[in-house]
């Protein structure tokens, strides 16, 4: 059969970052097979609904490069399909109308403390389909305001398998005879979700543990329909970074980074804080998996030919932004020159102003293994664009200013090493003997004085690069400065 997964998210806020893990793992198990993934938006909650969800939620999967090949299928427009899949229980006595009103179940829920339940039992003292003649169901479905539920027969052990948690046993008398169909005609989750899984003829459901409790009910409306139900897979919580309940929007302010894949409305996301989606992709892909050996750095491809379900982990994966910057790191820094360039206009048009294509590129090779978001691309060219826009205090302490004028010499009197890495500094390390200053003295102040700070990439290349007048000019102002 051919594997067929789906992402079903409902459109009623933002696409949080543990939605996109679902959507990726239900990819990356329709695609493992050769198979379809497919987008079905979930609106059958008109009330809930939020403005600019659905678009969100598109936005986030075209940025990952998630690409669905059906979809998105709308649920709120196959309301016909869904009519006739109830009036097919109803016939066969396994839904049922309720006419109660809020008024007299909020009673009942008052008078059971909390605990009531819509049941074998309990539906027959309200007033159903059970309880009231068939010409009062006739009228009463007439002048509208029911709901229809199905019916979940007593004493049955229903038994539900997840392929991450194995084989679960209910027993149907804790289940409630859940609302299908609403009062304003529209099915409920469980029902639409359920029968659509059917007619889409998905293969493997992929969602958020937070359903695993629904599957009992969605198993029983399979054995109404007789029809065999899907994989299932429920995916355990992305936790927080302290590893303690769930991760929420304002546990990521507090850490600092995003929940969303990319913008929504005030909130960045992850392409706004600079990571690329290979990296936000392949970080996701390890909250919850992992492959067979201790790989950590995947492309989509790679994920989709080692991805295996049954490495899906059991328990809540903790989010650790050190490790997506590290994973998001191992991308860029592979990426070509030509790529990065593409993700940072900014620091493209600066660079380009200064030097020709080939140059700019040659500086980006030079910058890229200290890379950890698109983002740090602007930073890490300045030095070839600018003098340092201020020094480092504590690496200021240490030099000398006598050593930045003998440097300063040294560069006035060869300018012809400038354009020469190696022989600038092989002439600096006999320079540095002769003048008996040690050779890490004179490049760290060099370096203090071109970069502004001790770190960053190599010095004779940037010296080659940036040429000698701007070298002279950079060694003077950091004498200006002492
Ligand atoms: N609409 C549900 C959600 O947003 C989908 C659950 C499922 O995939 O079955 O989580």
């Amino acid at each position: 059969m051919r594997e067929r997964a789906r992402f079903a998210p409902s459109p009623t806020g933002p696409l949080h970052i543990g939605g996109v893990r679902t959507a990726l793992f239900n990819y990356l198990i329709a695609k493992k097979n050769g198979g379809d993934f497919i987008l079905r938006i979930e609106d059958t909650d008109s009330k809930r609904t939020v403005k600019g969800a659905e678009e969100h939620i598109q936005d986030s999967l075209r940025w990952l490069g998630l690409k669905f090949d059906e979809g998105p299928i709308k649920q709120s427009e196959r309301k016909y399909l869904y009519k006739k899949c109830i009036d097919e229980l109803i016939k066969k006595g396994l839904a049922y109308y309720a006419f109660d009103t809020s008024v007299e179940l909020e009673k009942m829920r008052a008078n059971a403390n909390g605990q009531f339940k819509y049941n074998y039992e309990t539906r027959k003292n309200m007033i159903n389909s059970f309880t009231v003649s068939d010409e009062e169901v006739k009228s009463r479905v007439k002048s509208g305001g029911y709901v229809v539920r199905m019916v979940v027969p007593e004493e049955r052990k229903v038994t539900v398998n997840d392929e991450i948690r194995g084989s679960l046993s209910f027993k149907s008398n804790e289940l409630e005879d859940k609302i299908i169909m609403k009062s304003d005609g529209m099915p409920t989750y469980h029902f639409a979700n359920v029968v659509d899984d059917h007619d889409m003829k998905i293969t493997s459901v992929v969602r958020g543990e937070e359903w695993l409790s629904s599957l009992p009910s969605h198993i029983t409306l399979y054995d109404h329909f007789g029809w065999n139900p899907p994989k299932f897979f429920h995916l355990p919580l992305i936790l927080k970074s302290t590893g303690q309940g769930k991760l929420s929007k304002r546990d990521a302010d507090e850490q600092g980074h995003p929940v969303f894949a990319v913008q929504w409305e005030e909130s960045k996301g992850f392409k706004e804080f600079g990571y690329t989606p290979e990296g936000i992709i392949n970080y996701l892909a390890l909250l919850g998996w992992k492959g067979k050996d201790e790989t950590e750095k995947y492309t989509l491809d790679e994920l989709i030919e080692c991805f295996e379900s049954k490495y899906i982990n059991k328990s809540g994966a903790r989010f650790d932004v050190k490790k997506a910057l590290w994973i998001n790191h191992l991308h860029l820094k592979d990426f070509s020159s030509k790529k990065i360039l593409s993700l940072s206009n900014q620091a493209k048009s600066l660079l380009e102003k200064k030097y020709e294509v080939k140059v700019c590129e040659e500086i980006v090779d030079l910058i890229k293994q200290r890379l950890n978001t698109v983002l740090d691309v602007e930073k890490e060219v300045f030095v070839f664009i600018n003098q340092p826009k201020s020094y480092d205090s504590d690496a200021i302490e240490k030099i000398t200013r006598n050593t930045i004028y003998d440097i300063l010499n040294f560069c006035k009197l060869n300018t012809e090493l400038i354009s020469d890495p190696l022989s600038l500094k092989e002439s600096l390390m006999s320079f540095a003997s002769e003048s008996q200053i040690s050779f890490g003295n004179i490049m760290k102040t060099l370096r203090l004085c071109i970069v502004g700070s001790l770190s960053g990439p190599d010095l004779f290349k940037i010296i080659e690069i940036i040429g000698h007048d701007e070298t002279l000019q950079r060694i003077e102002s950091l004498i200006n400065k002492i």
